[in-house]
This record gives structure tokens, C-alpha cells and sequence, in this order.
């Protein structure tokens, strides 16, 4: 029978460990507090900006929101991170995106220090996710690993194919399956006979953004298939992966909505926890830019 891997019931284990961190931190003093910055009004921004405010205190993580208008010029936008880089109050910011046109979104991403990058897109945390350094890891990348391990599927010595090389979930995947002993394959829009690769694969994870991209044809009896792709149709949320029909052919597979997707936005409050620790220890060689 095929087991569908439940997002939300893993995410309810990681928030229940999320509090019992929480406590142990604020016993030697810590308040942990998460910063937003929202730079014009992108709805969908806005939206999921109140959703982690909401998410935040439930769990217990401060939470403020910081608003700049539309116009700000990047100068503003980096005086008011460096502001946030030096309150000690402060252990985690995040900057929403996108950024207004005229803000390059790069320079942006390396002036938050990398010890309160909870989205560790900073090159320094890039850069140890490679090496195998301590760091600050993307919250979407990290779902797809833990749904499978939280649901006792072994990662070690399996072959897993990564459909998408994106900055966001599919690059950075890599490098962390790797850490986890995978074989790691790659595909990407230039593959050529895209199903040859998944046919092989143990666990397929898909991180494009094509609904049935993935078909069942594509993938070999028996094999685990993580979906983290997200498209919207007509306001609805739809994977890549035609889960319909693959669920008939793998052991085990994640849904959208309901899989992925539920366990980012505790991860990323567990990476509010994990700066802290950084900025405790300040051993890896980059401190806050005060
Ligand atoms: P991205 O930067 O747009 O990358 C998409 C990747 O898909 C690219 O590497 C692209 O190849 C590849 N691709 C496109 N068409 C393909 C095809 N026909 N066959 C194979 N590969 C193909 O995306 P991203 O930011 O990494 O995000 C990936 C997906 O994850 C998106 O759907 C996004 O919405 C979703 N996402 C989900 C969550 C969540 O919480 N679940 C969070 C963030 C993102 P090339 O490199 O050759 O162009």
C-alpha cells in the first residue's frame, strides 16, 4: 500500500520540538525573535508576512514586521538591515520577496549577516553547504529531506534524482542529499529524456513548477516521489507530480498541498533557533556587521 507522506503531521512533530527548543534557549536567556522585511506591498507578501507573524507567536518566537515603502532605495533598505544585523534582540531576519525592480536583489542577500540569514541564501552559507560547514540551510530543500526522514525513509546509499536545478530548492538540494550519502542525480529543462533519469531513481524529488511534469511512466515501481513543486491554477495549488496516477506505481509519496509545503515555515522558525546558536558560538568567522 502506499503510504502518503503527511505534511502536516511531520510539521506538528517539528513544532512540538520547536517549543522544547524554545524553552532550553530562553532558560539561559535568549527571547528568540525573528525580523521580516517587506519592501513595497506584493501581496502574496503581505499575506505570508501576517501568516509567520501569526505562526511565530503561536510557537513562541517574537516576530516584527518591517515595512519600507516601494521606492526605498537599496542604500535605505541596507541601512535598515545593518540595523537589524546589530540588535542583539534580533536572531533571525528575513527579507520577502521580490524585491522592487530597481534593488539588486543580490547585494541585498549578502548584507544580512549569515548568522541571521534564516533563509541561508547568503553566499557564506551557500559556501558551507558545500563544504559541510555549520550553517544556515533553505527551509525548502530541508522539508523535502525531512518529510522522508521523519517518516523513517532512509536516505544513505539511495539514488535520488533532482528534477530542477533552481537557487531556491533544487540546487541547494544537492549538496545537502549528498551530506545525507545519496547518490545525487541532476535534471533540468536541457535534460534530454528526462524519464530515462527518474526511471532509475529510489526517490524522485521534483522542484520545477510544471504540473504533470511527472507522470507515472516515469518512475520505477517501488520508488519514493517528493513533490516540491508549486504552480497556481485558477487559485488552486498543484504539484508537478501527477499524484493521482503515481501513487498507484510508488511506495510512498508527498501531496500538494500537504507535503512539502507544510513543514517550510517551522524549519525556517527552527533556523531563528539555530542563528542563535551561531551567534553563540561566533566560531565560523563572520559576525554580524556592526
Ligand atoms: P526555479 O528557480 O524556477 O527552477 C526551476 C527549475 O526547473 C530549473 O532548474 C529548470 O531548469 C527546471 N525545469 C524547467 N522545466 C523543466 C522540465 N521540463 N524538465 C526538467 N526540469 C525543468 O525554481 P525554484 O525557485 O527552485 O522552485 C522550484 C519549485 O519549488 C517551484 O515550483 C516553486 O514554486 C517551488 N517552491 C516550493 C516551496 C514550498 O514551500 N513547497 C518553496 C519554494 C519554492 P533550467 O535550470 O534548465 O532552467
Amino acid at each position: 500500500m502506499t503510504i502518503i507522506l503527511d505534511g502536516k503531521k511531520v510539521a506538528a512533530i517539528l513544532k512540538e520540538e520547536l517549543k522544547r527548543e524554545i524553552t532550553t534557549v530562553k532558560e539561559i536567556g535568549y527571547e528568540p525573535k525573528l525580523a521580516v522585511m517587506l519592501v513595497g506591498e506584493d501581496p502574496a507578501s503581505v499575506a505570508y508576512a501576517k501568516f509567520l507573524g501569526k505562526v511565530s507567536s503561536n510557537a513562541g518566537v517574537l516576530f516584527e514586521l518591517y515595512q519600507m515603502v516601494k521606492s526605498s532605495s537599496e542604500e535605505e533598505i541596507k541601512q535598515k538591515i545593518n540595523k537589524l544585523n546589530c540588535d542583539p534582540a534580533v536572531h533571525g531576519i528575513l527579507m520577502m520577496m521580490p524585491l522592487p525592480p530597481h534593488v539588486n536583489k543580490q547585494r541585498i542577500m549578502e548584507e544580512i549577516s549569515p548568522l541571521k540569514d534564516v533563509d541561508g541564501l547568503h553566499p557564506f552559507n551557500r559556501g558551507h553547504l558545500i563544504s559541510g560547514g555549520k550553517c544556515l540551510h533553505p527551509a525548502t530543500p530541508l522539508s523535502c529531506l525531512e518529510i522522508l526522514k521523519r517518516s523513517g525513509i532512509s536516505l544513505a546509499g539511495k539514488h535520488m534524482v533532482v528534477v530542477g536545478r533552481g537557487e531556491t530548492v533544487g540546487k541547494p538540494l544537492i549538496f545537502m542529499a549528498l551530506a545525507e550519502n545519496c547518490t545525487v542525480t541532476v535534471c533540468h529543462s536541457k535534460t534530454d529524456d528526462l524519464s530515462k533519469f527518474t526511471k532509475q531513481a529510489d526517490i524522485v524529488i521534483s522542484a520545477v513548477g510544471k504540473p504533470g511534469l511527472i507522470t507515472a511512466d516515469m518512475i520505477r515501481p517501488g520508488a519514493v516521489v517528493v513533490d516540491a513543486g508549486i504552480s497556481d491554477i485558477d487559485g488552486n495549488i498543484i504539484g508537478d507530480v501527477d499524484f493521482e496516477q503515481v501513487k498507484e506505481i510508488a511506495t510512498a509519496i508527498t501531496p500538494v498541498p500537504g507535503g512539502v509545503g507544510s513543514l517550510t515555515t517551522v524549519l525556517m522558525l527552527k533556523n531563528v533557533l539555530k542563528g542563535i546558536e551561531l551567534q553563540m558560538e561566533s566560531k565560523i568567522g563572520v559576525k554580524p556587521t556592526c
